[in-house]
C-alpha cells in the first residue's frame, strides 16, 4: 500500500511515520525548502527561535503527542515545566495557577468547585461561549482576564470566541495528562526525529516540491500531481487544512464546504526577546491576564539552555491579534513587554505575526471537522483536524490518532 502525504508539517510527519512503522511505503512532498512547518527551529543570532510554537508541548512528556512519538519510536527527550504555570495578578505578583481561586472571594470559591465539577462531567451541550459561561456562573473580572488571558496563550482566541464545551474539554485533558513540557533541542528536535525514523522506514521525503493537484478518480483518491508529474497512492494525507485541501480538487460537497466555512483560523503575534538574565525564573508560562495584549510568556532556556548562547535566556511572549492593525497590535505587545519587566534590560530579537496561509491555528478550536473528506481515501490531518480538546501540537497528535485507527 502507498500513501502520499501533501505536507511536511508534524502532522505529516507523524502520520507518515505511523504508517511507514506499519508497513506503507511513503512519500511526502513539502512546499518549503525545510520540513517541520510550524513547528521547527529557526537559527537568528544564535538564539534557537521557531517557525510557529514557542517550544512548549501542552501536556508534557504524558500527553498524546509524547505517546505518539514513543509509539512510532522517535527519540525525544521533555523536560517537564517547572511549575507548570503562574499568574501575574493584578498587584503585580507572580501567584502558582493551582492558587488561582484566592483571587477570588469565598462564594465564589465555593461555587467554583462545585459548578466545575458539574460541567467537567456533563459538558454544555449548546454553543455557549467560555466567556459567557463564566459571566453566567461568577460575574467576576479576574476570572474574565485569566479566561483571556489561558485561551489567548494556548488557543491565540479570546475566550468569547471559543465554545465553553471545549474549553471543559481542555481543562478535562489537563487533569488526565497534567502540565506543559519543553522538548530539549525545541520543536526541530521533535520534528527531526519524525523525518529519521520515516527514512529509516524506508519512507521519502521531497523538499521544496508543491503540490498542485489531488487526483480523483470515481470519488476516489488515486494520487497528486507534483513537479510536473503524476504520483499514484491508494490513500492521500493531506497536512494542510481542509480549505487548502479543496483547492487542490474539485468538491462539490455542498453540506462538507459550508461546514468548512465555519472553521476560522486564529490569529497571533509572537515576541522573541534575549536577556542576560532569567526575567521569568522557571520553565512554565506566566500568565498575564492585566496586560493590554500579551496573554502569556515563557522563558525556554530555563528548561533547555542551549537554545539561546551561553549565559543568555531566551523569552518568547504571545498574543491573540485582536484588530486588523497589526502596527498597533505589536506596539501595544511591546509596551506590555516593558510594563511585564520594568527597569529590566534586553534585546528584541524578532516580532513574528500569524495568520492566513501562516496562522496560529487552522482551524480554530472546537470548530475542527475530522479528518475525513467527501473523497475515499483522502484523509486531513493537523491542526485543521485536531482531536476533541486537544490544545495545538496535543490535537495534532489526537487527530492523526484518529486518522490512524480508521485508515490502519
Ligand atoms: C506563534 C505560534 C505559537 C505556537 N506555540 C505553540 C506551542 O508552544 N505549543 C504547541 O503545542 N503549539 C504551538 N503552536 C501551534 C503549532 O505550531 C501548530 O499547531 C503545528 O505546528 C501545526 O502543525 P501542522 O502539521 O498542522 O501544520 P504545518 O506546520 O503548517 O504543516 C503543513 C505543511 O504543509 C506545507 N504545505 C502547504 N501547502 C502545500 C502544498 N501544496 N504542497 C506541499 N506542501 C504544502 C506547508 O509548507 C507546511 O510545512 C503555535 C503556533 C504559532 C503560530
Amino acid at each position: 500500500m502507498k500513501a502520499v502525504i501533501i505536507g511536511a508539517g508534524l502532522g505529516g510527519l507523524l502520520s507518515g511515520a505511523k504508517l511507514s512503522k506499519a508497513g506503507y511505503e511513503v512519500e511526502i512532498f513539502e512546499r518549503l525548502p525545510f520540513t517541520g512547518g510550524r513547528f521547527t527551529n529557526l537559527e537568528h543570532k544564535g538564539f534557537q527561535l521557531s517557525t510557529g510554537a514557542l517550544h512548549m508541548i501542552p501536556h508534557g512528556a504524558r500527553g498524546p503527542l509524547a505517546s505518539l512519538l514513543c509509539d512510532v519510536g522517535a527519540g525525544v527527550t521533555i523536560i517537564p515545566s517547572e511549575p507548570m504555570s503562574v499568574i501575574r495578578n493584578m498587584a503585580g505578583e507572580d501567584i502558582d495557577f493551582h492558587d488561582f481561586r484566592k483571587e477570588i472571594s469565598l462564594t465564589k470559591r465555593v461555587k467554583l468547585g462545585t459548578v466545575l465539577a458539574y460541567s467537567l462531567k456533563f459538558k454544555p451541550k449548546d454553543d455557549i461561549s467560555f466567556r459567557d459561561w463564566v459571566m453566567k456562573y461568577f460575574e467576576d473580572e479576574f476570572l474574565l482576564r485569566l479566561a483571556d488571558s489561558f485561551c489567548g496563550w494556548s488557543l491565540s482566541l479570546r475566550a468569547a470566541d471559543v465554545p465553553a464545551r471545549e474549553v471543559l474539554e481542555i481543562i478535562d485533558n489537563m487533569y488526565r495528562y497534567k502540565g506543559p513540557g519543553i522538548p530539549l533541542g525545541g520543536c526541530g528536535a521533535v520534528t527531526d526525529a519524525l523525518c529519521d525514523v520515516i527514512r529509516s522506514n524506508g519512507g521519502n521525503i521531497h523538499t521544496s516540491s508543491s503540490v498542485e493537484r489531488i487526483l480523483v478518480d470515481n470519488g476516489r483518491v488515486s494520487g497528486i500531481f507534483v513537479d510536473g508529474k503524476e504520483v499514484s497512492a491508494d490513500i492521500v494525507i493531506s497536512n494542510i487544512g481542509h480549505m487548502e485541501t479543496t483547492k487542490l480538487y474539485k468538491c462539490s460537497d455542498e453540506d462538507y464546504l459550508a461546514k468548512l466555512g465555519k472553521a476560522k483560523p486564529s490569529r497571533g503575534i509572537k515576541i522573541c526577546i534575549a536577556s542576560d538574565e532569567a526575567l521569568l525564573g522557571h520553565s512554565g508560562a506566566l500568565f498575564t491576564p492585566y496586560a493590554q495584549r500579551i496573554n502569556g510568556i515563557n522563558e525556554v532556556t530555563n528548561a533547555d539552555p542551549s537554545l539561546a548562547p551561553a549565559g543568555k535566556h531566551l523569552i518568547m511572549s504571545h498574543q491573540t491579534t485582536l484588530s486588523d492593525n497589526l502596527e498597533q497590535e505589536i506596539a501595544l505587545g511591546l509596551d506590555d513587554l516593558k510594563t511585564l519587566f520594568p527597569g529590566k534590560e534586553y534585546e528584541v530579537l524578532m516580532v513574528q505575526s500569524y495568520s492566513g496561509g501562516w496562522p496560529v491555528n487552522r482551524a480554530s478550536s472546537g470548530s475542527d471537522t475530522g479528518n475525513r473528506t467527501p473523497v475515499g481515501n483522502l484523509y486531513v490531518v493537523g491542526d485543521g483536524a485536531k482531536g476533541k480538546g486537544g490544545i495545538e501540537v496535543e490535537g495534532v497528535a489526537l487527530g492523526v490518532m484518529n486518522a490512524m485507527r480508521e485508515i490502519l
